[in-house]
């Protein structure tokens, strides 16, 4: 299953992409796509859904995040040997974790605001992981079973917050407001065959930058959440973004770039669907 969340930000409604590639309303079934939707009864329920009885939704409307109610929005620092290599550093004997905020979160072609006064402003494709059962010390062989489904993510970076401003700590870096798009779609675990084998790709302004397959991550899926789970309990609607392949700005050769104001960005993921992302500078929020 595809499963979606639409409408104006904030007030999203759940929905699922049918076998023609429609949207239809889930609304009937769930309250909104989150940990309680994506257990395994309430997934094994939906299955059994006939979906050409389901409502279309007329219309484009915009897509938002494909989890909603995130615990923890965890990630996975330098999991792919080339872009550890192109950052200048070691490969990791263990999985690096930092953690992005909740308030990054957003629909996957909502644009990307610069933070105030941003100049190293980069971007990461990434698969990410969505957790759909409690998980504590789980055994790597098993870790797969707690996953509901996959999604795609970027993994905006501000270079001199996480590096420079940092203290050695990611986190200044990965939180700014919009630097978390995720979706447009949660695929479950039965849609995508094998995790460590998806194409995934990054363009700006129509330029490929990153072209890469999750079959070099270092860490695998499994891996991971095994990993993690020792460390933490993972719950249903946690989410886990894993890692990105070569080909981020501050990898850049013979230098760096960054994003501007007025960029595009287009990204994806084999079976996972596609974001694009328009640039747009800093502007206060309430
Ligand atoms: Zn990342």
């Amino acid at each position: 299953m595809k499963l979606v969340r639409y409408g104006p930000a904030g007030r999203e409604k759940p929905g699922l992409i049918d076998a023609d590639g429609k949207l239809r309303d889930l609304s009937r079934k769930v309250k909104d796509i989150d940990g309680a939707a994506i257990s395994p009864s309430s997934l094994a329920l939906l299955r059994k859904v006939d979906t050409k009885r389901l409502p279309l939704v007329k219309g484009r409307p915009r897509i938002g995040a494909c989890v909603a109610g995130v615990g923890k929005f965890l990630a996975i620092g330098l999991n792919y040997v080339d872009h550890a290599k192109e950052t200048g550093s070691p490969i990791p004997e263990h999985p690096i974790v930092f953690f992005k905020t909740q308030t990054c979160i957003q629909g996957p072609n909502d644009p990307i605001m610069l933070p105030k006064d941003s100049t190293h402003t980069d971007w990461e494709v990434e698969l990410g992981v969505v957790i759909g059962r409690r998980a504590r010390y789980v055994d790597e062989k098993d870790a797969l079973r707690y996953v509901a489904g996959y999604c795609l993510i970027n993994d905006v970076s501000e270079r001199d917050y996480q590096i420079k401003k940092g203290g050695g700590q990611w986190g200044k870096g990965k939180g700014c407001d919009t630097f978390g798009p995720i979706g447009p779609w949660l695929v479950t675990t039965d849609e995508v065959k094998d995790p460590q084998s998806l194409k995934m790709w990054l363009k700006v302004n129509g330029q490929t930058k990153q072209n890469g397959s999750t079959g070099t991550m270092i860490f695998g899926v499994a891996r991971l959440v095994a990993d993690l789970s020792r460390y933490m309990t993972l719950e249903p609607g946690d989410v886990i973004t894993t890692g990105t392949p070569p080909g981020v700005g501050m990898g850049h050769k013979p230098e760096p770039v960054y994003l501007k104001a007025g960029d595009a960005i287009e990204l994806g993921i084999d079976g996972l669907g596609t974001q694009t992302q328009k640039v747009v500078a800093y502007k206060a929020r309430r």
